[in-house]
């Protein structure tokens, strides 16, 4: 199946859960067994799997990243938003899942989620479906 596409408006800074756009991906796929690839293409964001059920694990999180990335006076980039290139490495830029009876292999607590560093902006996301044969 051809890799698809998402587009996606996003906050100053956040964690956009895209599960659901993932699952149903893999379903109109057909795919039983595989693997999936989430990805973006893009250098002040990031794709992460974490924890689903209390919205103050993302909120931690970024609040972390923040401490552990702030902006310092020492950076040369121009543009200014070093710090969101950091976290964006720090996350990484994709997730590999394996599927298996037609869906992402997921704990229950899990969710994928897109994260925005350096937002709002219009920003896009694939996946890739492959099955085992
Ligand atoms: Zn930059």
């Amino acid at each position: 199946m051809k890799t698809k596409e998402f587009k996606l408006d996003t906050p100053r800074e956040g964690f956009l859960n895209i599960t659901r756009s993932v699952r149903e991906t893999i379903k109109e796929s057909g795919v039983q067994s595989g693997i999936c690839v989430v990805y973006c293409a893009h250098t002040t964001a990031g794709i992460t799997i974490n924890e689903n059920a209390d919205p103050d694990v993302v909120r931690d999180m970024l609040l972390g990243l923040r401490k552990a990335y702030p902006d310092r006076p020492e950076f040369r980039h121009a543009e200014g938003n070093s710090t969101a290139h950091l976290k964006s490495s720090a996350m990484g830029v994709s997730k590999v899942i394996p599927i298996e009876n037609g869906q992402p292999i997921l704990g229950i607590w899990q969710g994928i989620y897109f994260c925005e560093f350096d937002g709002p902006r219009s920003r896009k996301y694939y996946v890739k479906v492959m099955a085992d044969e």
